[in-house]
């Protein structure tokens, strides 16, 4: 055991404590192995240890994640992995900074709503990717997605009466993409 003087009131001495400590949220139970706290045995002040803090933090976050429904950083890889993409390709297509996916998937950020509900969408529809993405990335190699910057930059070169109406034999729905 590890003694050291208690800060707070000044007598007492600090005691060493490692326990599974059991957090709840929502009235579910999550447990915390090993957490490490210093009591002091005069004042009964206790001081949690800041790896403990820290290991804890990530659990809890983690465990909140889960039951408040959303994903976890485990089933956002997935999900990016899924997609082809790297942390940095996927959080600037789908926005919130390019640190964002590393975050997300590290535990140390929850993603919003909105994004949980984007995640799952392109969990379920992998190609939705492509009415996001810039660049289009494994279609428009395969020559079967133009850009709609492309498609228009070929048909501004014609004449604007055929450039219209080409425009009217696709329906683009108000979307980024033209599929062929
Ligand atoms: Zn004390």
């Amino acid at each position: 055991m590890e003694r050291s003087e208690c800060l707070i009131c000044g007598l007492g001495k600090l005691t060493k404590k490692v326990s599974d400590n059991v957090f709840e949220y929502k009235g579910k139970s999550v447990a915390v192995p090993g957490y490490v706290t210093y009591a002091c045995d005069v004042c009964g002040e206790a001081i949690v240890d800041n790896a403990s803090l820290k290991k804890s933090g990530k659990i809890l976050k983690n465990f909140q994640r889960e039951v408040d429904g959303f994903l976890s950083g485990e089933e956002i890889k997935k999900i990016r992995k899924k997609l082809g993409l790297t942390q940095e390709e996927i959080s600037k297509i789908l926005g919130g900074g390019l640190k964002s996916f590393a975050r997300y998937e590290s535990g140390d950020v929850c993603q919003s709503r909105a994004m949980d509900n984007l995640l799952r969408i392109l969990d379920a529809y992998p190609s939705v990717i492509n009415l996001i993405s810039e660049d289009f990335p494994n279609e428009a190699k395969q020559g079967k997605v133009v850009y709609i910057k492309e498609y228009t930059k070929k048909c501004s070169r014609k004449s604007e009466y055929s450039y219209l109406e080409k425009r009217e034999d696709i329906d683009v729905g108000g979307d980024l993409a033209y599929g062929a």
